[in-house]
């Protein structure tokens, strides 16, 4: 199977799973955006209006995280974005750690499919998913390196719509990522 054809089979199982939220849900959202991105935004789990379109980050935080992605020249179509947990939990509560479990298959199929340079994780949970001891607040906008594979986590744009102080921050976080992205191709080239 080539890549194309390992990511539609993805999709259409993410699609027809069922899991324990499938049934307080409208749909599953798998996630989007161009498979051939070096850059990959992780999020928590789909809100309401994903849940309506299908689609990850559609609703407020989304076009936040669009105008960003703007300001570096690029648009949503440029990168992959996805999430955590494909189905909206009830009442967009924070996932249960045994909801995360059963999607993890999900996501780490999607990384092992796209293979991103740079991983973005949006927030706390995706940050959690990844390297669980470290705070949001204290590591966000500085990259890590993690068995080979570079995160850099930042706030979730609803944490910047929520409290406007982190929306600057949020916004200049991700302009690093071009800049990241291009001493990433350096090294690789002087390696
Ligand atoms: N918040 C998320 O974490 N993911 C979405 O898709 C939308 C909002």
């Amino acid at each position: 199977m080539d890549k194309n054809q390992e990511f539609s089979q993805l999709v259409s199982e993410i699609k027809n799973h069922s899991c324990s939220l499938r049934s307080g849900c409208i749909q599953a959202v798998p996630g989007d955006g161009s498979i051939d991105s070096q850059v990959m935004f992780i999020g928590e789990a789909p809100g309401k209006s994903e849940d309506e379109m299908g689609r990850p980050f559609v609703g407020a935080a989304g076009k936040l995280l669009a105008e960003a992605l703007s300001q570096i020249g690029w648009s949503r179509e440029d990168v992959y974005i996805t999430n955590i947990v494909k189905c909206r939990p009830p009442g967009n509560r924070d996932p249960l750690p045994e909801e995360v479990e059963e999607h993890k298959d999900f996501l780490t199929r999607e990384i092992a499919i796209i293979k991103p340079k740079v991983i973005v994780l949006l927030g706390r949970h995706a940050l959690h998913w990844f390297i669980p001891e470290l705070q949001i607040s204290k590591v966000r906008g500085s990259a890590k390196r993690l068995n080979g594979q570079v995160y850099l986590p930042i706030y979730h744009p609803a944490a910047a719509l929520y409290n406007g102080g982190l929306r600057e921050t949020f916004i200049n976080d991700i302009k690093k990522i071009p800049v990241l992205v291009k001493q990433l191709e350096t090294e690789q080239a002087s390696i």
